[in-house]
């Protein structure tokens, strides 16, 4: 820890105020600069707005792919309030109205991890997705057997 990272810490501590948001209704504590970025992005129809320009929206029953930024493993990123969420999830919890419950995981009917389609997203367990990796892993190598790829 270098003595001008302290420094700065110890300003911006300063000019941190507790404030009720006119927008949100939540209490924020922060400073002038981080308020206003607060206020650009509270507004829940501002994140859902920005959530769906990164949506490739298709056909009701087509996948929809997450169209900005994905993990190595296809899963879509979504940041909301500067906390990075899964796409999936994000679409799940939009379309449900509900958060996810704790340990639950949002699984894809498609395989499709970039997938945002709430017709292709269902509550399973931990254990359960791991299952269903396994079984389309099994079925991948299977048609690449098939296919004289192995
Ligand atoms: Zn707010
Ligand atoms: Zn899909």
């Amino acid at each position: 820890m270098s003595y001008t990272t302290e420094d700065r810490k110890a300003k911006s501590l300063a000019a941190v105020k507790v404030r009720t948001c006119h927008q949100c209704g939540r209490e924020v504590r922060c400073n002038d600069g981080a308020f206003k970025v607060h206020l650009l992005w509270c507004k829940p129809e501002v994140a859902v707005a920005r959530f769906w320009k990164s949506v490739d929206k298709r056909g009701p029953d087509e996948c929809w792919p997450w169209t900005a930024q994905l993990r190595w493993d296809g899963y879509g990123r979504f940041v909301v309030m500067r906390k990075p969420q899964w796409a999936h999830r994000y679409s799940w919890e939009l379309h449900n109205g509900r958060p996810i419950p704790k340990g639950a995981e949002v699984m894809h009917s498609c395989h499709n991890p970039a997938c945002v389609n709430p017709k292709h997203l269902s509550l399973g367990t931990h254990k359960e997705n791991m299952e269903e990796a396994k079984r389309l892993g099994r079925w991948l190598e299977s048609l690449a057997i098939a296919k004289g790829q192995a």
